[in-house]
């Protein structure tokens, strides 16, 4: 099917009021985003046109003009309110080459997969912090990092925790079903870039070559009842504009195909990590900027997340345009919140386990995917959130109201 074809079916099955009729969620369960990247520079709906659009080089009064209508869209649809998350990394063993990752299997990084009791161990420092909400995060590994033992760590956080979320090494809707049993919410997978030669020369080795397979992980993941899926691409592996508009496709896409989902699209900028990659492309603070706006004013109701890969005064301007939700006091190492697994740690040389042997100026825990800019505790981002007039929201709503 040609991509006009495929929003044209996906139009046709969704009723007015935007919720898919009986006997035709069937159909959207067939369809797959993975042809439309390709088709793009050809076929764009009418929103797709309008969102490059509100991205391309504007005056500073344009400019300001985007941003007022932003933020007035954000108020309308989540308030004052922003989310606030932490990722908790169980593991950074990785069976995949992604050029510009600290945890790609090339890298002799020290690694760890951390066990069920450090994973709470983590987990209760995070519960202590005052989150409710945490993404777990591990490398693709499936010897280390198996669904089993994710659907044992969902469920020993699940106590702690209201919102549990995961960003693991794709897999198959049956491979996600004991993890959603366990009590996860939500899955995230970014695309890193929808450019597919760009793609290719990223990740040169593992199961992560397969563009197709990534592409439609939210919708597998989603047929196995996830209800929260994160998007987004890594900026700075290609154009971003580009990126922008195969993302917005997507997000697009995902509304209308996994339409009971809350959906939410990340926008984050390469960083420094072992591997030592230089981004080919570069994206400055106003264009980030402008890229939340262009998603708020394009898709009102989607959450956009943001990370503490970018710094902490940028991130509190950004955090007035569109943003609805992130992460704080963050750790990209396993153990990093409270020292776990440092007597296992090891070093991968060529896929083989070997002795960590410390080198000058290491330190004693597993190396983390990437260094982040934002360094503040979560209390001082919740602070600083407070003084600008927003609530930070540590969790979002309680399983035993819906019980009643
Ligand atoms: S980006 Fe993900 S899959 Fe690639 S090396 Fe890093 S952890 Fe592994």
């Amino acid at each position: 099917m040609g991509v006009s074809g495929v929003f044209l079916a996906t139009n046709e099955v969704i009723s007015s009021s935007g919720i898919a009729k009986p006997g035709m969620r069937a159909k959207l369960s067939r369809m797959s985003f993975a042809p439309l990247p390709d088709n793009l520079p050809l076929q764009k709906s009418r929103l797709l046109r309008r969102f490059e659009d509100l991205i391309s080089p504007k005056t500073d009064a344009e400019f300001e003009a985007l941003a007022r209508e932003s933020r007035m869209l954000t108020l309308q649809n989540f308030g004052r309110t922003m989310r606030l998350f932490a990722p908790l990394y169980v593991s950074n063993e990785c069976v995949n080459s992604c050029r510009y990752c600290g945890f790609s299997r090339d890298n002799p990084i020290l690694r760890v997969t951390l066990s069920l009791d450090q994973v709470i161990a983590e987990g209760r420092y995070l519960a202590s912090e005052g989150f409710r909400q945490v993404l777990l995060v591990a490398g693709e590994h499936p010897k280390f990092v198996s669904r089993t033992y994710l659907a044992d760590c969902v469920h020993a956080l699940a106590s702690d925790f209201s919102s549990i979320s995961i960003e693991v090494g794709p897999m198959e809707a049956a491979e996600y079903a004991p993890i959603v049993e366990a009590g996860a919410e939500g899955l995230v997978v970014y695309q890193e870039t929808y450019n597919r030669e760009i793609y290719a020369e990223m990740h040169t080795s593992g199961p992560k070559r397969d563009f197709n397979w990534r592409l439609d992980c939210a919708e597998r993941g989603y047929d196995a009842g996830f209800r929260r899926l994160g998007i987004g691409a890594l900026f700075g592996l290609a154009a971003w504009e580009q990126e922008a508009v195969a993302l917005a496709a997507h997000v697009e896409y995902l509304l209308k195909r996994c339409w009971q989902a809350q959906i939410t699209v990340s926008l984050p900028r390469l960083r420094p990590a072992a591997g030592e990659f230089q981004p080919a492309f570069s994206m400055t603070d106003r264009e980030l900027a402008q890229l939340i706006c262009a998603f708020r004013i394009s898709f009102p109701q989607v959450g956009i997340v943001l990370s503490t890969r970018e710094r902490a005064a940028l991130r509190d301007v950004l955090t007035s345009l569109g943003v609805t939700m992130m992460s704080a006091g963050s750790h990209t190492e396993p153990g990093g919140y409270t020292g776990q697994g440092a007597s296992d740690l090891h070093r991968t040389v060529r896929g083989r386990i070997v002795a960590p042997a410390f080198q000058n100026g290491e330190g004693t825990l597993a190396t983390g995917q990437f260094e982040i800019s934002d360094e503040r505790s979560a209390a001082e981002v919740a602070t600083v959130l407070r003084r600008r007039g927003f609530e930070p929201v540590w969790k979002d709503w309680d399983p035993a109201l819906l019980a009643t």
